[in-house]
């Protein structure tokens, strides 16, 4: 495990809080080398699931708030999607009033634990803070995350207060980000709501998609249960548009939200794609993390990836394919992408976790044809060198392949992460409501309103995949337009 190392001024102003020396209303330099916390050895962590990312301790957390220079226009704030009063949490952090730190937090975020851990902070609150040029901004996400953890582990979160009961009643369709934001924030104004989950276990793409050392389970189950306490009901193996209809549901509450994810695999519509040994990212993270196969035989679900692994893809689910890969401790694990880092969509910060865990990267790699021996099973994939030409529709300059590139790989399994689609099951069974092209439900944007009278949608089911945080920012400011047409308020 690596040793956390802090700055000498940091050590200083810890030893001053202990002391009891420090005037708290009184901000330090903010010049403090930024603190990015600790991180498990990578090659230890490389064999377990455990969270990779070790999170702050008090000290290290109020040493990293005490940075903060509590700006009276408040960038950071207006960057969060979800405006986060982040000058003031991080000041009562400062003072080491941790609970009031998550109330605060919570006034506008009720799932800090999560967006702490795999919000992309980089590109929002702490690319907007004003020391990121000069001395690297205040970790934002690792405060909240030290906030959210710190508040739970010592019994300081409560429940936030409900309204009166309403009346009104709001089904819920997915237990993901998007629906959690929605039911939290409804609960809230007093109106009943059930959130109807297809699987086994609540938390959507939470608990699916993202493995355990980016994000434990007991973080989302800790949250389904605050929203449990608030009066919540979850209903699991419920599969809405196959057990029951949309049409169906409306008879029993007044407004639905659809918030069922993007779930369904892109193929990469290349030879030998339906060879053995070949997993969609879909396919291969719900073996791994939902139905925890990596314990196989303990668990029911087995895996197969022999010695030899490749991934396809170059963004954050293509990162959690390879490095769940390789914590099942195959000879290799091998990743193709056919750019090259720098536009990579997967954090930084999860590129790197993958690179020091051995993970190889081929860049300006294409796979052309999978190759599969006599049995079916894969044996090697045939690729092709590419070259940046000019941006395409993304913006980014599009890869071109190269003639006479062509080489092999040999590949006992192969994961394809190159994106996913909307779950199309309530689409198909629900006449009148409106798709687009790539099978997302089309909304209103202001209000999160479909084609159909009181059935609203949003998060991976209209944006495609898209980020954790813009799916909770979506369900909340869908809550608000159900509440206004709910109340006439
Ligand atoms: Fe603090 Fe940075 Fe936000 Fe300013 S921009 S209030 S320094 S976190």
């Amino acid at each position: 495990m690596e040793r956390c190392l802090l700055t000498t001024a940091g050590h200083l102003r810890g030893v001053l809080y202990n002391l009891g020396m420090e005037n708290k209303s009184k901000k330090p330099t903010p010049a403090i080398k930024q603190n990015l916390g600790c991180h498990q050895d990578p090659a230890e962590r490389r064999n377990n699931f455990d969270e990779v990312a070790l999170g702050f301790g008090l000290e290290e957390a109020v040493t990293e708030a005490a940075r903060c220079l509590g700006c009276k226009t408040k960038p950071c704030e207006l960057a969060c999607p979800v405006n986060v009063k982040i000058p003031e949490f991080v000041d009562l952090v400062y003072k080491e009033d941790i609970g009031a730190a998550a109330s605060k937090i919570f006034e506008t975020s009720l799932f800090p634990a999560i967006c702490g851990r795999v919000c992309p902070q980089e590109t929002y609150c702490e690319a907007a803070c004003v020391l990121k040029d000069k001395f690297g901004p205040v970790s934002i996400g690792r405060l909240e995350r030290f906030t959210a953890d710190y508040a739970r582990r010592n019994g300081l979160i409560t429940p936030p207060p409900c309204a009166p009961d309403t009346g009104f009643k709001v089904a819920c369709v997915g237990s993901g980000p998007t629906s959690l934001a929605v039911a939290a924030e409804l609960r809230k104004l007093g109106h009943a709501v059930t959130v109807f989950e297809a699987l086994h276990e609540f938390g959507g793409v939470l608990s699916y998609g993202i493995p355990t050392f980016r994000l434990p389970r007991e973080v989302v189950r800790f949250e389904v249960a605050t929203l449990k306490k608030m009066g919540v009901r979850f209903l699991k193996n419920v599969m809405i548009g196959k057990s029951i209809t949309i049409e169906e549901l409306k008879k029993d509450f007044d407004i639905i939200y659809i918030g069922s994810g993007a779930g369904l695999p892109s193929p990469m519509n290349t030879p030998g794609e339906d060879l053995v040994g070949v997993y969609s990212s879909n396919e291969f993270l719900t073996r791994i993390n939902l139905m925890e196969a990596y314990k196989f035989p303990v668990t029911d679900t087995p895996y197969y990836i022999g010695k030899k692994v490749v991934v396809v893809g170059g963004g954050n689910t293509a990162m959690d394919s390879a490095r769940c890969a390789q914590r099942l401790g195959p000879g290799s694990v091998t990743l193709l992408y056919r750019r090259t880092r720098a536009e990579m969509p997967a954090r930084g910060e999860e590129v790197e976790n993958a690179m020091e865990e051995g993970i190889n990267f081929e860049f300006l790699t294409a796979p052309v044809e999978l190759e599969g021996d006599e049995k079916g099973r894969l044996k090697r994939v045939k690729c092709v060198r590419m070259a940046l030409g000019e941006p395409d529709a993304s913006g980014r300059r599009k890869p071109v392949p190269q003639k006479g590139s062509e080489f092999y790989v040999e590949a006992d399994s192969l994961v394809v992460a190159i994106g996913a689609s909307p779950n199309p099951v309530i689409q198909q069974t629900t006449p009148g409501l409106n798709t687009n092209k790539w099978g997302g439900i089309i909304v209103e944007e202001a209000t999160a309103r479909t084609s159909l009278d009181g059935i609203y949608a949003g998060g991976d089911v209209v944006r495609g995949g898209a980020t954790v945080l813009l799916a909770m920012k979506d369900g909340k400011n869908a809550a608000l337009a159900i509440h206004r047409k709910l109340t006439g308020n």
